[in-house]
């Protein structure tokens, strides 16, 4: 088995080699900082408004190095974050509106990706939220029994399900690789290689030289803490993945799996999956959920413990791929404000901006967050601009040793209310209630 080594989805595509280093002091005028989705399409859009704009992307690595290359793959219709965080900004209006527009992004992904001849194994295949015991078939809520779930997938003690057809299953590096080409095609330049150490109004500092812009737009999502003066600002919350060896039609037939469905349970430490293109199982789940002081991977790297438990719960979703072989393990940071809800913002007296926070649901919104940067920096008023995650606002994490201690004791808390469900309990455990109190989400 491989762990590391970025991603699975990298090692099957090539790890790309930094390209355009920046050489020297530059002066453009905009500067994006972070060559994931959100700032690929937040480049994307800013020049297909305006192509006269010198845009330029700062990257300490290679584009997609991020959570974007290494994702789920799940193009969902999920909403990024916390209902309750955006209505009491917004109200329960303000909540569905950003439903509807992260919906309706699913599909402006995906045209994107038509048009600009970008590969990426999409399949608008839906998702299938399975419940496996009566409190996690009480929060879900779904319409399908426990016959209907196994006509799509035969998940071992499925009790219920929910069949949400807006989502997409794709390749992640394949994505983030072909929006980074379209962008470059256009004339928008990603110095890779170049890693910024500070922001401020009109400049980004880099250990490559400086770059001048009116605008400057971080993001950096679960990379935020690196960069001087954000330590606090979002937690990078780790998520790790596995990847099997391709399995056998025979298998395939065994757990009933024929079409594209993503897959998810409702446990509080909850897993995704999705069947690859080439006939794999990519199932993730939490793992060690933080490192200390905000600390980040190197390459991807997982810990084994982590591994085992995502074979674990392969195992129990589907018993006759015990002796399935896993091929590769790898994880990958993301984003979480301490109200777990994501921001997208514009201050046009600095022309400082950001977008992300997007807690594990940002394949989708990275798009929405880059169109409404658009118009913020555009200074436009639009449907987009009025969402309720423009400027929100949001107070810090703790310092250490108490982010550390909290996230991991939260963790234990959510394992603990798992076992009990798991054990028979008919209600969502009072432990996990406690949990979601502690995390403030
Ligand atoms: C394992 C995993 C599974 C996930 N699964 C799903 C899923 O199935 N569906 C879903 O919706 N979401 C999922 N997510 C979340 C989703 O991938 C992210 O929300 C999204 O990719 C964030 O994109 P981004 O561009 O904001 O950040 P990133 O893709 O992380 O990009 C940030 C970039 O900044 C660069 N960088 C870091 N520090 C610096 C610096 N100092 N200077 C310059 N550049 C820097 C990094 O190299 C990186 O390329 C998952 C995340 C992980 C980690």
């Amino acid at each position: 088995m491989r762990n590391g080594g970025v991603s699975f989805w990298w090692q099957q595509v090539g790890l790309p080699s930094p390209t355009d280093r920046l050489d020297g002091d530059v002066t453009c005028d905009v500067a994006i900082v972070g060559a994931g989705l959100t700032g690929l399409w937040t480049a994307h859009y800013l020049h297909e408004a305006d192509p006269t704009l010198d845009i330029r992307v700062i990257e300490a690595e290679f584009a997609g190095f991020g959570a974007s290359g290494r994702n789920g793959g799940w193009l969902s219709s999920e909403l990024p974050g916390n209902a309750s965080a955006y209505a009491a900004q917004a109200g329960e209006d303000g909540v569905e509106r950003l439903r509807a527009a992260v919906r309706a992004t699913v599909d402006e992904v995906i045209d994107v990706a038509a048009r600009e001849g970008i590969d990426a194994d999409i399949v608008r295949s839906g998702v299938l939220h399975v419940a496996r015991s009566q409190a996690q078939a009480e929060r879900l809520d779904g319409e399908l029994s426990a016959t209907q779930v196994a006509e799509r997938i035969r998940v071992a003690d499925a009790v219920s399900g929910h069949f949400d057809p807006d989502c997409a299953r794709l390749h992640p590096a394949k994505l983030v690789s072909g929006v980074a080409r379209v962008v470059r095609e256009r004339g928008v330049r990603i110095h890779e290689g170049t890693r910024a150490v500070a922001i401020e109004p009109g400049a980004v500092v880099t250990d490559r030289g400086t770059v001048r812009a009116s605008v400057v737009l971080r993001c950096l999502e679960g990379f935020t803490a690196g960069l001087s003066g954000h330590r606090r600002e979002w937690l990078p919350m780790n998520s790790a993945i596995v990847a099997t060896a391709p399995l056998t039609d025979a298998q395939w037939r065994e757990i009933g799996w024929s079409g594209a469905e993503l897959l998810g349970d409702e446990a509080h430490a909850y897993c995704y999956a999705q069947r690859t293109a080439d006939g794999r199982i990519a199932m993730g789940g939490r793992g060690v959920p933080y490192r200390f002081r905000s600390r980040t991977d190197v390459d991807g790297r997982t810990q084994d413990w982590t591994v085992e438990s995502l074979r674990s719960t392969l195992t129990t979703l589907f018993p006759s791929l015990a002796g399935v072989a896993i091929d590769h393990a790898w994880c990958g940071v993301l984003g979480v404000p301490r109200d777990w809800s994501a921001s997208v913002s514009f201050d046009p007296a600095t022309g400082l901006g950001h977008a992300g926070g997007y807690v594990g649901s940002g394949l989708t919104a990275t798009n929405l967050a880059g169109r409404t940067l658009r118009d913020l920096v555009r200074g436009e008023d639009t449907d987009l601009t009025r969402l309720p995650w423009t400027n929100h606002r949001v107070r810090r994490w703790e310092p250490e040793p108490l982010r550390w201690a909290g996230v991991h004791t939260l963790y234990r808390l959510y394992r603990a209310a798992d076992r009990r469900e798991d054990a028979g309990l008919e209600r969502t455990s009072r432990i996990a209630r406690v949990a979601h109190r502690v995390a403030g989400r």
